[in-house]
Formats: C-alpha cells, sequence, structure tokens
C-alpha cells in the first residue's frame, strides 16, 4: 500500500486522529453512561490522562488509536510508506509512553482497560464493549466506606496517593 498523503498532510490527519473526544470514545461513554456507570474524562492528574476514569471501581479506560499506540497485528496499525523512520520512531516512544503509564497506574491501585479503536468501529460494537467492560467492574466492585460524586469538583489531585492503597 502506497501512501497518498504527502508529509503535511499526514501530520494534520495524524493530529486529528490523535485529537481528544474522538467518536468511539464518546459512542463508548455513552454506552457505559446508559449503564449507570459514572465517570470523569481525560483525567490530567493521573498518569497518561486516562480517557475515562471509574474511580468507584478504582478503573481507567484508555481508547487508543491502533496507528498511535501501535495496535500490534493490527490493519489501522500499519506503518506509512513515507518517513518510516520519523513515525516508527514517533509510535515507539508513544508505546514506551503508554507502558510507562500503565505502570505508574498500576502501582497507585489503579485498574487498566484497554479499549482499542478498531473495536469500536463496527456498528454498535460499543454496547458489546461495555457490556464486557460492566461485566468486569461489577465483579470488581466491593462495598466502599464512603462514596463521592463522580462529577463533583473534588480534583483527584488533591488526594493522597495513599487513599489508592500505596
Ligand atoms: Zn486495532
Amino acid at each position: 500500500m502506497t501512501d497518498i498523503f504527502s508529509t503535511d498532510k499526514r501530520s494534520d490527519i495524524m493530529s486529528k486522529i490523535r485529537s481528544k473526544n474522538t467518536k468511539p470514545e464518546i459512542k463508548l461513554r455513552k454506552a457505559l453512561f446508559a449503564r449507570g456507570f459514572r465517570y470523569r474524562t481525560n483525567v490530567k492528574q493521573l498518569p497518561g490522562t486516562p480517557d475515562i476514569v471509574l474511580r468507584k471501581y478504582r478503573t481507567v479506560i484508555f481508547v487508543n488509536g491502533c496507528f498511535w499506540h501501535h495496535h500490534a497485528n493490527c490493519k489501522i496499525a500499519t506503518t506509512p510508506k513515507t518517513n518510516t523512520e520519523f513515525w516508527q520512531n514517533k509510535i515507539k516512544r508513544n508505546r514506551q509512553r503508554d507502558l510507562e503509564n500503565y505502570w505508574k497506574l498500576g502501582e497507585m491501585g489503579w485498574e487498566i482497560i484497554v479499549v482499542w479503536e478498531c473495536e469500536l468501529n463496527h456498528a454498535h460494537a460499543e454496547e458489546s464493549v461495555a457490556d464486557k467492560i460492566a461485566e468486569r467492574l461489577h465483579k470488581k466492585l466491593q462495598p466502599q466506606p464512603y462514596s463521592l460524586p463522580e462529577e463533583s469538583e473534588i480534583g483527584i489531585a488533591a488526594e493522597g496517593n495513599t487513599e489508592y492503597g500505596k
């Protein structure tokens, strides 16, 4: 497959792919909301700025673009034929950073769910993905000593790490 785009055009396309609030992510959010889950989005105070944070379940969800985060054996994750080395290095760094962030979150007691863009590609895919996530979350939930509203103004950064069992 040849790369039909110029470098400038490619950069433009890639920046759009990278942007937050991508459509598949919104579909998944809505599906989770419809199942009664409440969450915060793009939480900058946590490593990697997780797309969806379900504090009650100590779980974060990343909706990863297959190209940017290098989804192994995925059709969307092909390397562009122009500036191959540049893109390879860039994606390699992204991947490295992802793994570091997952590790940090794990250390802080968060469970990490990664949903790939291609998993949400077909019609109503978000419903089955949301079902799977719901099942996992329900298994995880244990009685909490107290609860805070998920959408409150209380920033996660204001809390000590100790709360997450560090
Ligand atoms: Zn993929």
